[in-house]
This record gives C-alpha cells, structure tokens and sequence, in this order.
C-alpha cells in the first residue's frame, strides 16, 4: 500500500523563531510566511536543498491567497496556498509590496 505523505510533525521557523504546530499542509511559517525548502513534490520532504524559501509574490484568485516562494538557496520557485493560520497582514504586505514594484 501506498503511504499518503502527509506529515502532521512541528517545526522552528527558522526565519522569524516561531514554533509552528503542524497540522500535516502546513509547509510554511504562519507568522512570517518563509517556507523551508524540503520538499519536491508537496509534503514528501524528498528535496536535499534545505534552503529557506522568501515569500516573495502572493496571487490572488479565486478569493484564495497563493504564496509564491522562492529559495534564497537554489532560486527554486514554488507555489503554496495560504491556509486559515495565517498572519493576514503579512500577505497583504506581501501583496501591496507587489504593487509598488508594477
Ligand atoms: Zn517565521
Ligand atoms: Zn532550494
């Protein structure tokens, strides 16, 4: 049988010093949104990389927030839905800093 992937461990946001209590989706820091880079496929912790992943973009579509972060490490891109946990005035910042640079 196929294992789900799904990991429910807690984790150090190594950016900002927060302990985040897993929930299983969660793949970044719901204070400071960085993400770590860990993962090749969602929730498989399979990329060696390890590098810290910087919220750079958020879309908005569909009334849902998407994070797009970037790994300061190897420049790889990855797309994260925000989930409800979520510090909501640090993706409104993220998304008015985007505005700024149009
Ligand atoms: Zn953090
Ligand atoms: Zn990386």
């Amino acid at each position: 049988m196929k294992k789900f992937s799904r990991r429910t461990e807690d984790f150090i946001c190594e950016h900002c010093g927060t302990k985040v209590t897993g929930n299983g989706y969660t793949n970044h820091c719901p204070n400071c949104l960085w993400s770590k880079h860990v993962d090749i496929n969602p929730g498989d912790r399979a990329a060696d990389c390890g590098g810290l992943m910087k919220p750079e973009a958020v879309e908005l579509k569909n009334g849902e927030y998407t994070i797009i972060h970037r790994c300061t490490k190897c420049g790889h891109t990855r797309r994260n839905k925000t989930s409800t946990d979520d510090n909501f005035e640090e993706i409104l910042n993220l998304s008015k800093s985007m505005i700024h640079r149009l």
